[in-house]
């Protein structure tokens, strides 16, 4: 096993949650070294004795010997496609290349790919599955923290278009997926914080017990405590299971898991995408904001706020726009980029935002003057 892995020995406890979706269910397994477990778990999806893995390169660097070698336990071997990591993997070039490569393999109705990476190899290698030979299995293998609480569960597979970020896609659950919070170790600080925004939004969305316990165990979890970070990214994900189960193809609930987005997508978009902003810390502002401005229209107690804020703080995120890159924002041209959010419905501004722990719902602005006064003082 590679650097940053543990011992290959199935150490520390499993969280295993069931994403209920009739005959598309699936289990999500957590924990630390569960890598040494993938033969064992996949081998019924693998039935060629072989697993093609496409890899992120940097994900396949630190982590590929943890993962051959469980897959070797069950005498499958490891046919690994490694990618240059980057957004920029999500194009139709590159799509086109990976459909290419599994045919190159062979690749059999019945046999499963497994996507080993983040979020852009589990979006590019889930709608690859979706589509090459009309569809076959795939493994989510997540390797950040946002692929474990967020991408690898749900189905959503896309590439990015000229018009927008994941404008082409397909619904495609994945038959399984194995989260070792063991590869968590390897990545840069930056990216384990900002997944960290999507555990926190979860909790405020989800209610009282969630966030309560997150906000008693983010020290824990930051200082690297395999059964707090076990235990947190299953939460997420029992939570994320909820609402995919309740609404697979959102239309309904699922939009609440967009709450501090609106606010996030248009600092991302004036920050320009170059910039070097990532999008979990603009997800942590977005919700800093969502939750003041629910405070500021009489919507939420501002004590709900505060907690908001303090949980970001703790986990050495952002909660404010003025600490982010591409600072100092202009109200006027968030404003305008909110107007263009593709939530809205004939023409009105669609916001998520909380009441109270457990209680979101997406409102109307019918004043985007009052919006604008709030982000002349919250976000400039
Ligand atoms: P990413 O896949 O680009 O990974 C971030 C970085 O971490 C990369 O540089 C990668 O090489 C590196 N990395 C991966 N695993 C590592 C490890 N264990 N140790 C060290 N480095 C490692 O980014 P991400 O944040 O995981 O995912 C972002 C993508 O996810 C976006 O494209 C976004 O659109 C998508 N997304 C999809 C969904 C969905 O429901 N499908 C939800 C949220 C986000």
């Amino acid at each position: 096993m590679s650097a940053g892995g543990g011992t290959g020995e199935s150490v520390g406890a499993r969280r295993e949650v069931r994403i209920e979706l009739g005959a598309r269910s699936y289990d999500v397994i957590i924990g630390e070294g569960v890598l040494a477990e993938a033969g064992a778990r996949a081998k019924a999806l693998l039935p060629r004795g072989r697993a093609i893995v496409v890899a992120d390169a940097r994900a396949a660097r630190l982590h590929g010997d943890a993962l051959a070698a469980g897959l070797g336990a069950a005498d499958i071997e490891a046919d690994v496609i490694a990618l240059e990591p980057g957004e920029a993997r999500k194009s139709f070039k590159d799509l086109a290349a990976l459909c290419d490569a599994l045919l190159a393999r062979e690749i059999g109705r019945d046999e499963a790919i497994l996507a080993f990476g983040g979020g852009v190899i589990g979006d590019l290698a889930g709608f690859a599955a979706a589509i090459v030979n009309r569809g076959v299995p795939f493994v989510q293998v997540p390797t950040t923290l946002l692929a474990q609480v967020d991408s690898s569960v749900g189905g959503k597979t896309a590439v990015n278009a000229k018009a927008g970020k994941n404008l082409i896609g397909a619904f495609h659950q994945p038959s399984l997926v194995l989260a070792d919070v063991a590869t968590l170790a390897t990545l840069e600080d930056r990216d384990f914080r900002s997944g960290f925004a999507e555990i926190a939004k979860s909790a405020v969305i989800e209610g009282e017990d969630f966030l309560a316990w997150l906000e008693a165990h983010v020290d824990a979890f930051f200082a690297g405590d395999p059964a707090a970070r076990t235990e947190a990214i299953a939460r997420a994900v029992a939570f994320k299971a909820g609402v995919v189960a309740r609404d697979e193809r959102e239309s309904g609930e699922r939009a609440l898991l967009n709450l501090g987005h609106t606010f996030a997508h248009a600092l991302e978009a004036e920050a320009g995408y170059d910039a070097d902003l990532r999008h979990g810390e603009a997800v942590a502002v977005g919700c800093a904001l969502a939750a003041d401005y629910a405070a500021e229209t009489g919507r939420a107690p501002p004590a709900l706020a505060t907690r908001v804020h303090d949980l970001l703080r703790a986990a050495g995120l952002a909660d404010s726009p003025a600490e982010l890159a591409g600072a100092p924002f202009e109200a006027e041209a968030l404003l305008a980029r909110m107007r263009t959010d593709k939530k809205n419905k004939a023409g009105r501004l669609r916001l998520v935002l909380p009441s109270a722990a457990g209680r979101c719902e997406v409102v109307e602005e019918d004043s985007p003057e009052r919006l604008l006064a709030f982000l002349k003082e919250y976000a400039a």
